[in-house]
């Protein structure tokens, strides 16, 4: 049990959360401010000890993100992204100066695959530039972690060299990133435990680690490097991150406290805030996680097996060896209806973590009524689905005014959209269009208002509750080639008619390129 372990700080392991870096910056998860302050409100609420913010080098709106979340976040650290390179330290440190606990992270990579190839540098310029970096991020903070990337794939004698090196220079956290998710666990272990062997100074330090799931290792090797003496994991929510993803921080996290009879080490993660965790990111991204992901997915609780159902019943722990409870899966039974006041809806909200200004309230208010009146029933999903979905979007730079669909088995269905484009003077325009459908029509329509040549690559629908009444939650990726580059969103809508959520989402994937193709040509890293 968890309780048993002795809290001493030689047994805590550091939760170092990168959704907001190496998770944000995958393909489709960009978020905006207002996202990214309110998921920023939800990590301090986990009990999360670090935030990476984000990579304030990367551009205007990077750095000026994370200089709001480092002015926001209190009781934990805040951490902003650097190379091992003056200005980018000089940058980050900017942004975050203001937090109660500033950290920078600062890296270079430590492979020769890398430092041949990419760096066309040396080894020693490479181990000089390190200690530099660690030491100019020492003239700013006390709390400098450094990372030599590609870590996993580097000379072991030579990144020894390395981490010993930047300890002297003051490191007072080292992480050993598996960039590209090559290390299988027991090799990751046995890196881990070299270094111990081999670094004479390594305790002064923590050892953190980075892992990726290239191969699907990733929360395997954090384990085994926990194992080996590591005491940082560097994760994200939903395991989001570039490529396969990242080690998933509620993974790393219940298998910590399930099996700390073994690993004899704890976090100090609220484990019942990580449902809550999961599903807000979920509804901000507009992406689901799958199914059967472990301690999150739908079915991750669910017993399908007769013999199992029958063992459960008699006694949980027969087959369960996690409680739902312990994740904070609730059991709501609380449902409102049209006849719920606003006192009623403001204390639900509350309750599922929502503390609205008077405003958001108004206008959310609004929309549960206009829902309430078409829906009977109104559940804890459909509120959260209708908040992000309403409320908390911020406003782009197109606004759909209205929708007229008309459609039938034997008649050529057609729509019509009117938007209000905030770079037009006019107050609006609209234009009609027939297609394969509703939403088809819908979404030629809006491409000749706009003129947009983006393109919907899927289409996924959800039904939020039951019942042919229920809210729909449509989510698809859009793609639009800009400078000869790719970019890739993905655009959420929420409606109760099918068709209205389909254009809906078309729409908001075409706000969210507006805002991509801002931070176009921003640099990004990839430790
Ligand atoms: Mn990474």
């Amino acid at each position: 049990m968890q309780e048993d372990i002795k809290k001493d700080k030689n047994n805590k392991v550091t939760i170092f959360d990168t959704t907001l870096r190496d998770g944000e910056q995958s393909p489709g998860f960009s978020m905006n401010m207002e996202e990214k302050l309110h998921f920023t409100n939800q990590l301090v609420k986990l009990g999360v000890d670090v935030i990476e913010a984000g990579f304030p080098i990367a551009s205007p709106g990077d750095f000026e993100a994370v200089q709001k979340i480092a002015e926001a976040s209190k009781g934990v650290t805040v951490a902003g992204l650097a190379r091992a390179d003056s200005q980018d330290i000089d940058v980050a440190w900017d942004a975050i100066k203001n937090a109660e606990k500033p950290r920078i992270h600062t890296f270079i990579s430590s492979s020769d695959i890398h430092i041949d190839y990419q760096l066309k540098k040396n080894r020693t310029q490479v181990l000089e530039e390190a200690i530099a970096a660690v030491q100019r991020s020492k003239s700013y903070t006390w709390d400098v972690e450094f990372s030599p990337m590609d870590a996993s794939r580097s000379d072991r004698k030579y990144l020894a060299e390395m981490v010993e090196a930047v300890i002297d220079a003051g490191a007072m956290t080292v992480n050993i990133p598996d960039t590209v998710g090559y290390a299988i666990p027991s090799e990751f272990g046995d890196l881990i435990k070299y270094l111990f062997d081999n670094v004479k100074n390594i305790n002064k330090t923590v050892i953190s680690v980075h892992c990726h799931n290239d191969l699907g290792f990733a929360t395997a090797n954090a384990i085994a490097a926990i194992e080996a003496g590591a005491r940082q994991v560097e994760c994200t929510i939903n395991g989001i991150g570039e490529r396969a993803g990242n080690t998933s921080l509620e993974e790393v996290v219940m298998a910590i406290r399930t099996r700390s009879d073994i690993l004899n080490v704890y976090t100090d993660v609220n484990t019942k805030q990580i449902m809550a965790t999961s599903k807000l990111l979920t509804h901000i991204t507009g992406v689901a996680v799958q199914p059967n992901k472990a301690i999150v997915g739908a079915n991750a609780f669910a017993h399908e097996s007769g013999i199992h159902q029958d063992g459960v019943l008699k006694d949980a722990c027969t087959y369960e060896i996690m409680k739902p409870e312990d994740i904070g899966i609730a059991k709501s039974t609380l449902v409102l209806g049209k006849h719920s006041g606003r006192h009623a809806v403001s204390d639900r909200m509350k309750n599922l973590g929502y503390e609205m200004s008077k405003e958001e309230l108004d206008k959310f208010f609004v929309k549960f009524k206009d829902l309430a009146d078409k829906k009977k029933e109104v559940f804890d999903d459909d509120l959260e689905t209708l908040v992000w979905g309403s409320v908390y979007k911020e406003e782009g730079r197109f606004t759909v005014n209205n929708i007229q669909i008309s459609t039938g088995m034997h008649s050529p269905p057609m729509t019509m959209v009117t938007l209000r484009d905030r770079l037009s003077e006019s107050e609006e325009t609209f234009d009609v269009a027939n297609g394969n459908g509703g939403v088809d029509a819908g979404v030629k329509a809006v491409k000749k208002i706009t003129g947009t040549s983006a393109e919907i690559e899927s289409f996924k629908l959800v039904a939020i509750t039951g019942g042919s009444d229920a809210l729909c939650e449509v989510t698809v990726s859009v793609v639009e080639k800009v400078d000869g580059k790719q970019l890739t969103v993905f655009g959420n809508g929420v409606n109760i008619d099918i068709s209205v959520a389909g254009i809906l989402s078309f729409v908001d994937a075409l706000n969210r390129l507006e805002y991509l193709k801002k931070k176009n040509g921003a640099e990004r890293s990839a430790v």
